[in-house]
């Protein structure tokens, strides 16, 4: 166990020239963010189309009734885009043909365009790769396990926070996603499901998506309207919405603190998951450069609250970064400032980094992350090493940077 702390190097010029040259498309020709610098207002772009799933079911009657329509069509359409997970006017039989082609035109514009599949881990791990309205790419990852679907899907095309050690945090943001861009991704992800395009899975396991998490691109708290309308999307019954369960849902963050505050508000059972990497504020303040605005306590303080308010056991991220941040001695601090604020509130869930091109940082050392995961049980702490699915595809945690045009 070494305590001297090494300095972050910012990527190399070679990397910096092979990203920009991938990132072809006029929205992402964007500098990359200098060190440490944040971005929080995504640059003024032309809205995506309007799309059902903004809206909530009052607002889509209204809608509808605006263009013309009897208001009850609002409640024909929530079923074919959330329970049938159809969009196309030939599959709305119920609908009279002459304005078929209209409200879906209106109302279920499509807004992601599949650009990119890619499977791994013997096609049980499928990565999607989007193109949207104004050409801005975004990917999200489905997961599927015995027992669990998983999606891991982006509310921002890039994102502002600037991590150094994350792929999409080196690509600056593009624009913050709409509603129906974020809830778009799991219902084109219940569609994959349904037509049986998932490998693996128990025999007679359902088919549904079980879990969201916003592990993709952005800081979905950067973006909190349009991500809270997603996740209220997404459990809303049918036919208004996707019909999950809240608890299957996880927001990660970097830490926003009034943003959490707000969530903890919302009342809605989710689980929270702050990314922390450091337990002090020297580190932290490099590896998440959100920390000189809201420090490691004061981001554990707010996901303390959270778990106080919603009774809901909270998430601890930390990639275990070689020489970086994986020293007994963090473990140790990281534990004592978790039992500080009480017992059974927190888990904490390591991750090998995925290394992202051009980084000259890597995962820890196996026996180095047992010592970590040790020190923190010893603690009392629950801590569990999370898997990594599709590195091999780029897409496993920090490594979605939509490098594909
Ligand atoms: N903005 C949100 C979501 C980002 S991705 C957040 O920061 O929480 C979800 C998790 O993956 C975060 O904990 C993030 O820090 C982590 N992550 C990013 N890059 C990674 C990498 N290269 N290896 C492992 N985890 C990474």
């Amino acid at each position: 166990m070494s305590d001297h702390e090494p300095t972050i190097t910012p990527p190399s010029e070679a990397s910096l020239a092979a990203t920009s040259a991938q990132a072809a498309l006029p929205t992402q020709a964007r500098p990359r963010p200098k060190r440490g610098e944040l971005s929080f207002a995504a640059p003024r772009v032309g809205k995506p189309p309007q799309h059902l799933a903004d809206l909530d079911p009052d607002e889509r009657r209204t809608a509808v009734e605006a263009l013309g329509h009897k208001g009850f069509r609002a409640r024909q359409l929530s079923t074919h885009y959330f329970e049938r997970l159809v969009e196309s006017p030939q599959e709305m039989s119920d609908l009279p043909k002459a304005i078929r082609e209209d409200l879906v035109a209106r109302l279920l514009p499509r807004l992601l365009t599949p650009v990119r599949t890619l499977e791994a881990d013997k096609g049980t791990t499928i990565k999607s790769v989007y193109r949207l309205h104004d050409g801005a790419l975004i990917e999200s990852v489905l997961m599927r396990y015995p027992k669990r679907v998983t999606i891991c899907i982006s509310s921002q095309a890039g994102c502002g926070m600037n991590c150094p050690f994350c792929a999409t945090g080196q690509e600056g943001l593009t624009r913050n996603m709409s509603t129906a861009e974020i809830v778009g991704q799991v219902v084109q992800a219940a569609r994959l499901l349904r037509h049986g395009e998932v490998a693996g899975g128990a025999e007679g396991s359902p088919l549904r998506v079980s879990n969201v998490v916003f592990m993709g691109m952005g800081e979905a708290l950067a973006n909190y309207n349009a991500a809270v309308g997603a996740i209220r999307r997404m459990i809303d019954p049918a036919p208004d919405g996707l019909g999950m369960s809240a608890r299957g849902i996880t927001m990660s963050t970097v830490g926003l603190v009034p943003a959490m505050d707000k969530l903890t508000k919302e009342g809605i059972p989710l689980t929270l998951a702050l990314s922390l990497h450091a337990p002090d504020d020297k580190l932290r303040d490099e590896l998440v450069p959100i920390n000189t605005r809201w420090s490691v306590d004061e981001a554990i303080d707010a996901a303390y609250r959270y778990f106080e308010v919603t009774g809901r056991r909270v998430s601890i991220e930390y990639a275990l970064i070689r020489g970086m941040n994986d020293q007994g001695w963090r473990a140790d601090l990281l534990g004592t400032k978790l039992n500080a604020r009480g017992r059974g509130w927190v888990h904490v869930n390591p991750i090998p980094l995925n290394p992202t091109p051009g980084s000259r940082w890597t995962a820890s050392e196996p026996g180095v992350e047992r010592e970590f995961v040790r020190r923190l049980r010893a603690l009392g702490v629950p801590t569990t090493v999370r898997d990594t699915r599709g590195s091999d595809i780029d897409g496993a945690c920090g490594q979605l940077a939509a490098a594909t045009a």
